[in-house]
């Protein structure tokens, strides 16, 4: 890490929930200055005032003219799913069958795992993305190599190793044990080294024993500050085969709270077909829900209810969803959590969104001490937006006549070709050409 150097353009970061705070959530910065020091965040002002008493020599990057925002989180993604983005015709359950599964067979060699993971980190900084929770699949060496390409960038990385023994292929199964002694060699290796964090990861009730089940709530359990991520409720025929599968719970939730997997840092995808029951329970816990606009929408899944959730104190964070999803940015997933929105009869008021990509997320994963947000201390990830990048951008964004209207114009127009450069801990990690 460097000592001192200092990022200088349009700042924007929440201080807390617009649907809560309304405008007192936003800080802005008009022409503004951040200041890092050994990767953190120093200090953060108006240009005129801080850089009269910035030490002599302080490198300064300017950004006048774009939009500087705090790393993007993705709540949730594939990364052994990057090859199958935007797969034609299928559900979820189907889509498992016909394309996850032989794509993720694939990871059993640790040399295309190492390639996949490159690309994977490379392109969600290209992004703007710097946080992600990902799932690997069900090989140890799938989410040894995912560390290793998220390390080698230093970004934040919360990842696992898929748990699955029943209703999939022979060839993604785990062994006897139920993957207990790879996942505790995993959670050794990797949780807590450098900004790495470990998830147990059952990819959903169904492709988990009532024994595997129940390990994955151990491991949870027994080992402090690791996560847990699953799918919940994506899908109405996905809930009634839970149903089937686990008569006596109350709900599909009640499945995973009946094995001890809902807590703070439980963080489960979707959630689209869940009650107030489910909410309550999720809110008093403490879990997560990840809202994935694009995935619910390319599989057809059906449209989560945000307010609902918002109205029941349940934390929400944004994910991909990659290979579900079908996009790596995060501004093209608000452009559908909008439209989502708008056919539940809610609205997503611009602001709520890039709060829910930034410091909602970080707050969903119980990281919002660290990452989010430019609060004095913070890690210094960030994004560099650019209102001009395209053609049709430029000319919108030209006669917009306030910062919403631009940020809602790069929320609905904008994608990785709106990201002129992502910095991680305080160093440039990707620039656009
Ligand atoms: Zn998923």
């Amino acid at each position: 890490m460097s000592g001192l150097r200092a990022i200088r353009g349009e700042i924007v970061h929440f201080l807390g929930d617009p649907a809560d705070l309304g405008a007192d959530a936003l800080a802005h910065f008009p022409d503004g200055l951040l200041i890092v020091r050994d990767g953190l965040v120093a200090e953060l002002g108006p240009a005129a005032d801080l850089l009269r008493r910035l030490p002599a020599g302080t490198s300064v990057d300017d950004y006048r003219g774009k939009l500087v925002l705090p790393g993007f989180i993705d709540t949730h993604i594939h990364y052994a799913q990057t090859d199958i983005v935007a797969s034609y015709g299928e559900q979820v359950l189907a889509w498992l069958e016909k394309y996850t599964y032989p794509t993720e067979r694939r990871f059993a060699d640790p040399a295309h795992a190492a390639a996949v993971a490159e690309f994977f980190c490379d392109e969600l900084l290209r992004n703007g993305t710097t946080t992600a929770m990902a799932f690997a699949t069900v090989h140890p060496a799938s989410v040894d190599a995912l560390f290793a390409a998220a390390r080698k960038r230093h970004m934040r990385m919360i990842a696992g190793k898929v748990l699955m023994d029943r209703n999939c292929p022979d060839f993604l199964r785990d062994p006897a044990d139920g993957g207990d002694a790879e996942s505790k060699a995993l959670i050794e290796r990797w949780h807590g080294r450098d900004r790495l964090l470990y998830a147990v990861t059952p990819r959903f009730a169904p492709t988990s024993t009532p024994a595997q089940m129940a390990l994955a709530g151990r491991l949870f359990a027994d080992h402090p500050g690791v996560y847990l991520q699953s799918h919940l409720a994506e899908n109405e025929r996905e809930v009634a085969w839970v149903a089937r599968l686990y008569p006596e719970a109350r709900s599909y939730l009640d499945v995973y709270e009946r094995y001890g997997q809902l807590g703070a840092r439980s963080v489960f995808a979707h959630c689209v077909w869940i009650d107030d029951t489910d909410r309550a329970r999720m809110a008093t816990t403490g879990a997560a829900i990840s809202f994935c606009p694009t995935s619910n929408l390319f599989l057809g899944s059906g449209l989560f209810d945000l307010d609902r959730a918002h109205a029941a104190g349940v934390r929400v964070g944004l994910g991909t969803d990659v290979g579900g999803g079908t996009s790596f940015s995060m501004l093209q997933t608000l452009n559908e959590a909008y439209k989502v929105q708008q056919l539940r009869g809610q609205r997503l008021p611009v602001e709520r969104g890039f709060y829910l990509a930034t410091r909602g997320g970080a707050r969903s994963l119980y990281l919002d001490d660290r990452i989010g947000s430019f609060d004095t201390g913070r890690e210094a990830d960030l994004v560099v937006l650019d209102p001009a990048a395209t053609p049709l951008l430029a000319r919108r964004t030209a006669v917009a006549t306030t910062l919403s209207e631009r940020l809602f114009a790069l929320m609905l127009l904008g994608d990785d070709r709106a990201v002129a450069a992502t910095w991680v801990m305080g160093e440039p990690a990707w620039r656009r050409p």
